[in-house]
């Protein structure tokens, strides 16, 4: 499709900082800007041309992302009810994962929503947009398409789920971005684990990961632009190529090439030397280690399988690969947590503590 001069602004509900560091929200900018015109804005950058432009989408990845939502139609003079925005205001829209754990709340607000996955379906939104039809003959088209939900219209719908092929990356590298200069790289989506309290585990059911050759071509196309790559993923260490992943990130330190790295998150049983070690040498100095319940039964009782051995060993392996800093997350109030349960907390937080003290 020829680029078209549909005008189509993407709206992140808070500031400038948090959308460029918000990996979903600037592949969608990057995808939009190929086909149509496409301007970028959020909470603290609002306002924009209104009779002008076709469609606003927002991309909500936090509950309170509403708040955001409403303040840029109230800095930008736009009724809040879809019911209440004529062929005289742009079409209204809304993807990422707060929409697709629960759309119902903002029906009334958004003209139509994306549940699911967003890359290639997105293209698909993005191409009956740009045909420039009146509200009524855009929605009931869009309202064809699968996990597009258009309350008006829609009785029934089906959440998407893409084959990952393209590795997603950090289209813009910024030192405005909440991760400063940092290349963010789509390792893997979901998680097998299904902890019975995660939406980044249910959400994105099945487990899928990008191939391997993908994965590195990514890494060096980052490294042309700047030395911090960090590895995204709720759960990348069950990537079939983890360890192959890291070696070649290692072999690459090994041989002179500066590289900061992060990891978004590691489960406690996957920690091994080799793993801490090439965090160490990617200058990383802190581990998370989320235990997320109190006690044992409770983490059983979440479905979070992870017994105090497990998590004594991680602390043992960080400390004598050199993770100096140390954090941990629980969680509090989970329903049936008795006294006991914070009394082994506070158990095990001492047994932490000593054992990150321990001499190696
Ligand atoms: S291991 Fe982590 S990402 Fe996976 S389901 Fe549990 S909390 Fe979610």
């Amino acid at each position: 499709m020829a680029k078209s001069n549909y005008n189509l602004i993407m709206a992140y509900p808070a500031i400038e900082e948090f959308a460029l560091s918000s990996l979903g929200y600037m592949w969608l900018c990057k995808i939009a800007s190929e086909l149509i015109n496409t301007e970028r804005i959020s909470t603290d950058s609002a306002y924009f041309n209104i009779k002008t432009t076709g469609a606003i989408a927002f991309s909500l990845s936090f509950d309170f992302d509403f708040l955001g939502v409403f303040e840029i139609l109230e800095k930008n003079n736009i009724p809040f009810l879809a019911n209440e925005r004529g062929e005289d205001y742009p079409l209204i829209f809304a993807g990422g994962p707060v929409i697709t754990t629960n759309p119902e709340p903002l029906k009334q607000i958004f003209d139509f929503m994306m549940i699911g996955d967003g890359e290639e379906n997105f293209k698909s939104v993005v191409k009956i947009l740009a045909k420039g039809m009146n509200k009524a003959e855009t929605l009931r088209e869009l309202s064809g398409l699968e996990g597009i939900y258009v309350p008006s219209i829609t009785t029934k719908v089906k959440k998407v789920t893409e084959t990952l092929n393209n590795v997603i990356y950090t289209p813009i590298v910024s030192d405005k971005s909440y991760f400063k200069d940092t290349f963010i790289i789509e390792v893997a989506r979901g998680c097998m684990n299904r902890c019975a309290f995660c939406t980044a585990s249910y959400l994105n059911l099945p487990f899928r990961h990008y191939d391997y050759e993908k994965i590195i071509d990514a890494i060096e196309l980052g490294l042309k632009q700047t030395n911090k790559i960090a590895l995204l993923g709720a759960q990348i260490s069950a990537h079939p190529e983890f360890n192959n992943i890291m070696k070649y990130l290692r072999d690459k330190m090994d041989s002179g090439v500066n590289i900061e790295l992060g990891i978004s998150s590691l489960r406690t049983d996957s920690v091994t030397p080799e793993l801490v070690q090439t965090l160490v040498k990617g200058e990383q100095r802190t581990s998370t280690i989320a235990i997320e319940a109190a006690s044992e039964r409770l983490r059983r009782f979440i479905n979070k399988n992870l017994k105090e051995e497990q998590i004594l060993n991680a602390v043992r392996i960080a400390r004598e690969n050199g993770l100096r800093g140390l954090k941990i997350y629980s969680m509090l109030g989970i329903p049936t947590e008795t006294q006991e349960d914070i009394d082994e907390f506070l158990r095990l937080a001492k047994l932490i503590k000593s054992e990150r003290k321990r001499e190696t």
